[in-house]
C-alpha cells in the first residue's frame, strides 16, 4: 500500500508509515482567518490549543469542549513559537519584543532571555523545555528583517544562535553554525536534540534541513550531522513521537521522518505548513498550523510530554 490513500491526506512512502495513521481518520480544517500561524502548544489541563498569528499580532485559542476559536493576548508581541513547561506554564517567543518571556499562573509575564552578553537576541522563534527546566531556544532573524512579523532593526548579535536558558538562569550559547536555526525537538529520551535550519530563504543553496545533536550532560551540544533534507519547501517548526519519529512542517503539509531521518510518510495540506504539535487528552491528535488556518487530524502514535 503505497501513495497517497484515496479520500485521505495520506501518503504512504515506507511501508512504517502505514503503522501510524488511521485509514479512515480524516483532515479536519478547525478554523480559518489567520495570516500566518504557527506556535501551536497544547495545555492539557485547560483543553485547549494556543497558536500565533504573527502578522495579527495575536494568540488565538482554539476549545475542545466546544470548537470554539477566541482571542488569548492581542497585542501577543508577533508571538511565534511556543511550548509549557514541566509545571505547564507557557513560554512563548515573541518576534517584536525580541524575547522568550514564561506566562506564570496569576498571568503575569516573567522574561526569560532578551540578551545575550548584553546585545539584544534578534527574533526567538522556536522553543523547547527539557526534564531538567531548561528553556532551548532559535534565534534567527526573521522577525527584524521586515515589518510583517515584528520590526525591522540591525541585528546586535553576530549571527543565528540556539540559545539555552538552565534553571538557574544561566544562558549560554549552543550552537554557533546554523544560518536561520527554526524549530527544534529533543527525542524521546532527551539524550538527542534536533534542529531544523531554514537558511535557504536568504541564501543560495542555503540549508534546508534538520540536524541531529548529541545533548551533553553539562548542556552543551556535539555532533550536529545533518539528518534529513526537505523535498518540499522547509521544515519549520516539527514535533517528536513516543516512538521517536519526527513530523515536521512541509510546503505541501506534514513530514514523517523516521528517527533515522527517512522520509516515510505525508499528511497532506491545501496550504504551506509552519508548524504543528501533538494535543488531546491521548496525544494523538495532530494540531496543524496552515498559514491561514488550523488543522488537525487523529493518528496512530502519541506524542511526548509536555508537548
Ligand atoms: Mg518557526
Amino acid at each position: 500500500m503505497y501513495g497517497v490513500i484515496e479520500g485521505t491526506g495520506f501518503e504512504v512512502i515506507a511501508p512504517a508509515f502505514a503503522d501510524c495513521f488511521v485509514g479512515h481518520a480524516r483532515v479536519e480544517r478547525l478554523w480559518t482567518g489567520a495570516r500566518w500561524s504557527e506556535g501551536p502548544v497544547w495545555h492539557a489541563a485547560g483543553r485547549y490549543l494556543l497558536w500565533s498569528d504573527i502578522p495579527n499580532n495575536r494568540i488565538l485559542r482554539w476549545d475542545d469542549s466546544d470548537g470554539h476559536v477566541s482571542t488569548f493576548r492581542q497585542p501577543s508581541q508577533n508571538a511565534n513559537g511556543q511550548t509549557v513547561d514541566r509545571q505547564g506554564r507557557l513560554i512563548t517567543c515573541e518576534h517584536l519584543t525580541r524575547r522568550v518571556t514564561r506566562t506564570e499562573f496569576d498571568g503575569s509575564i516573567t522574561v526569560i532571555a532578551d540578551r545575550f552578553q548584553g546585545k539584544r537576541l534578534n527574533s526567538p522563534n522556536d522553543v523547547v523545555v527539557k526534564s531538567d527546566g531548561s528553556i532551548w531556544f532559535t534565534d534567527p532573524s526573521y522577525g527584524i528583517l521586515m515589518d510583517y512579523e515584528g520590526e525591522r532593526a540591525v541585528p546586535e548579535q553576530d549571527g543565528c544562535h540556539v540559545y539555552r536558558v538552565a534553571a538557574d538562569g544561566t544562558m549560554t550559547q549552543v550552537t554557533q553554525d546554523y544560518l536561520k536555526p527554526n524549530g527544534l525537538a529533543f527525542s524521546p529520551d532527551e539524550s538527542l536534540l534536533y534542529i531544523a535550519d531554514t537558511g535557504v530563504t536568504h541564501h543560495n543553496d542555503g540549508p534546508q534541513h534538520i540536524r541531529r545533536h548529541t545533548v551533553n550532560a553539562d548542556g552543551t551540544l556535539s555532533g550536529g550531522e545533518v539528518l534529513a533534507t526537505c523535498t518540499e519547501g522547509l521544515f519549520d517548526g516539527f514535533r517528536v513521537d513516543t516512538a521517536g519519529r519526527i513530523w515536521s512542517s512541509a510546503a505541501d503539509g506534514v513530514h514523517c521522518l523516521s528517527p533515522e531521518g527517512e522520509l516515510i510518510g505525508k499528511v497532506h495540506i491545501p496550504e504551506i505548513v509552519g508548524n504543528l504539535c501533538f494535543g488531546g487528552a491521548k496525544l494523538n491528535r495532530l494540531f496543524i498550523c496552515g498559514t491561514t488556518s488550523l488543522y488537525a487530524v487523529y493518528l496512530n502514535v502519541n506524542g511526548i510530554s509536555p508537548v
